[in-house]
């Protein structure tokens, strides 16, 4: 099984939920890029000047790359060097993000270890998710739209306060999707799929069948 499992997609495309369960299956741990920022922002005892750049997440806009690696390589080196396997998720959304996370796999020589998932989505469908959802204050689990979901206010999984993040409201929606659309996400996945280690799946399916999809490649590897 590779070391390190990257999922590229669209924002709505489920890269978490399954980034979620990779990790449950095979005891890898998750890497959001998102959360780490989000832990930072309740952090009392973290760096202003880092926090400070967090203003840019809270426009839908995408935060400095320092801060990313920062925050990514810092998390991946200490999973990798306990022996746990990881998970990227959303942790790369540009071309030169993709080459520095390349150059730091090169250093630690585990680039034959590595394998990238685009989980497949419209962005009208991402949109449509994205404004639909409700995440886990407490433990990131997310629920999807849904008549019944509606009254639900509380998180099965940690009895924690389900609420709409700030960043999934109409306005900034709109932004992520130009910043961290199709067309943005379009070379990122041609640079990985140039490297020979790009896996297509469509994110369109079902939570579970996407799952067993990626776990299908996985264990053929
Ligand atoms: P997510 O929870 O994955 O949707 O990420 C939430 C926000 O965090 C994004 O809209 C960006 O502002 C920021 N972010 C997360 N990962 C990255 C990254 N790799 N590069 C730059 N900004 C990021």
């Amino acid at each position: 099984m590779k070391k390190v499992i990257i999922l590229l997609g669209i924002p709505g495309s489920g890269k978490g939920t399954q980034a979620r369960l990779l990790a449950q299956h095979y005891g890898y741990a998750q890497i959001s890029t998102g959360d780490l920022l989000r832990a930072l922002e309740n952090d009392a005892e973290a760096e202003a000047t880092d926090k400070a750049k967090l203003v840019l997440m809270k426009q839908g806009k995408l935060v400095d790359d320092s801060l990313i690696y920062k925050l990514a390589f810092a998390e991946i080196k200490k999973q990798l060097n306990a022996g746990v396997g990881v998970v990227l998720d959303g942790a790369i959304r540009s071309v030169v993000q993709a080459q520095a996370y390349h150059d730091f796999f090169d250093k630690l020589n585990i680039t034959n270890e590595v394998v990238a998932f685009e989980i497949q989505l419209t962005d009208e469908i991402g949109r449509k998710r994205m404004l639909s959802r409700k995440v886990c204050s407490v433990c990131g689990h997310i629920i999807p739209y849904t008549l019944q979901n509606e009254t639900i206010f509380i998180c099965s999984e940690c009895g924690g306060e389900l609420k709409v993040r700030h960043d999934d409201h109409p306005e900034i929606v709109e932004k992520r999707l130009r910043d961290q659309g199709n067309e943005v996400l379009a070379p990122i996945v041609k640079y990985y799929d140039d490297l020979g280690v790009l896996i297509r799946v469509d994110g369109s399916q079902a939570i579970n069948d996407v799952d067993i999809e990626v776990c299908k490649h996985l264990e053929k590897l």
